[in-house]
């Protein structure tokens, strides 16, 4: 029987079952495996230098040393150095100063963190539609290369992967004596009482395959090179996710952004956040893949046009406050790895100090953004 049950094999529950096997706990990892997670089709992008002042911050920072150690212990898992390139036309300023003021931070930001040579305005060219461009240093996990990738590590962690669905948990009948819940925006379903802020957002995107065509737009198209990311300088997710609490009706909002993912690409996000914390059913794809289109139209014309497929997955987030992470107190041995902004920045710390809490280390559990409560660790 396994010491730790993991449900939930995204970006948060993999790496928490990676941080835990070298603990030595046999580790079951338990997915129901319907389709693309969040982690599947991620841009996978690591704001390692953009953390808002906080805890979080220093555990942000140490994003690109944590997934350069999780490549040396479980080999290749897609992390990259790479540019982010955020565009803007002087349209988009819309009469408002927001767009000069969102420049000004992001600009002073970035140069603190970075230094002056890995900050860079690009001028418009004819081939980019006018649109104008800020290159940033950043990092990012291909979403392609790790879900190819995890498998062979966990397996060779000696992570036991199984394929199910998990019910509602019961405190009195837990399946195992310690278990992770990190089934992303299934979280609620087997857990009914967490806290409001715990919400889910239906992400949307085109997925082009690897092919002839996406090997041509990932080297041609004129706002963005190969390796790099592509979002518009007033992405607009973030903002509505902060927003969730005070939100009457449902929202959605588009961003025309592009990532690699493989040898194929990611193309554009939008976001629908409901009122409330349950999930519902994704929006109509026939309008939102009209909505997306036109949004990419605007940063090349062919983006528009490519055969891609309309992917929807729900994504967890949190709506305000530190993420969920650490013992729930009414379920001795009952942990959450959830609700984290920029994941892909977090997840490896917090997984390894989640594991060592876990574990029984008195260190790891003060560390913990939702450890308040008394937790019964251990496994020997
Ligand atoms: C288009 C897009 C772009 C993004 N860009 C970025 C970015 O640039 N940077 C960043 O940091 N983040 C980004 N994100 C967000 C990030 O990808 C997700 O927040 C993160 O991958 C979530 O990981 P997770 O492990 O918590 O959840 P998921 O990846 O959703 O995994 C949850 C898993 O739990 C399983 N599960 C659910 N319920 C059950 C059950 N009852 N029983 C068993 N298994 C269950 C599911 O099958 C799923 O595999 C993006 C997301 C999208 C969609």
């Amino acid at each position: 029987m396994a010491d730790v049950l993991v449900i939930g094999a995204g970006l948060a529950g993999s790496l928490v079952a990676l941080e835990l096997a070298r603990r030595g706990a046999a580790v079951e990892l338990l997915d129901a495996g319907q389709g693309d997670g969040a982690t599947a089709v991620s841009y996978g992008g690591v704001p390692w230098w953009a953390g808002a002042p906080g805890p979080m911050n220093e555990l942000m920072a140490s994003a690109p040393l944590a997934w350069r150690e999780l490549e040396q212990r479980h080999g290749p898992l897609g992390w990259s150095p790479c540019s982010l390139r955020l565009h803007w036309s002087d349209a988009d300023a819309d009469g408002s100063s927001a767009l000069e003021q969102t420049l000004a931070q992001v600009e002073t930001l970035a140069r603190r963190h970075l230094g002056a040579d890995q900050v860079e305005r690009l001028d418009p060219t004819p081939a980019s539609g006018g649109r104008r461009l800020l290159r940033l240093g950043y990092g990012r996990v291909d979403s392609r290369q790790l879900a190819l990738a995890l498998p062979l590590a966990l397996e060779r962690a000696g992570v036991r992967r199984r394929r199910g669905h998990c019910g509602p948990l019961q405190a009195e009948a837990l399946p195992a004596r310690q278990v992770v819940l990190a089934a992303g925006a299934g979280c609620r379903a087997l857990w009914p009482a967490l806290p409001d802020r715990l919400r889910v957002s239906w992400a949307g995107l085109l997925r082009l395959d690897a092919g002839p065509l996406s090997h041509e737009l990932l080297s041609g198209v004129a706002l963005s090179e190969p390796n790099d990311i592509l979002m518009p300088l007033m992405a607009r997710r973030q903002a509505l996710e902060q927003r969730a609490d005070q939100l009457q009706r449902p929202q959605w909002i588009v961003d025309a952004g592009l990532a690699p993912w493989g040898e194929g690409l990611l193309l554009g996000q939008s976001s629908l956040v409901r009122p409330g914390s349950c999930c519902g059913t994704p929006p109509e794809a026939p309008s939102l893949e009209l909505e997306l289109r036109q949004a990419l139209e605007r940063i090349d014309p062919r983006l528009g046009q490519v055969p891609g497929s309309l992917v929807q997955v729900p994504v967890s987030f949190c709506s305000s406050g530190p993420p969920l992470v650490g013992p729930v107190a009414e379920a001795p041995g009952l942990w959450l790895l959830a609700g984290l902004s920029s994941p892909f920045a977090l997840a490896p710390a917090l997984a390894a100090i989640l594991a060592a809490a876990i574990g029984g280390e008195p260190w790891a559990l003060e560390r913990l953004p939702g450890a308040r409560a008394q937790a019964s660790a251990g496994w020997s």
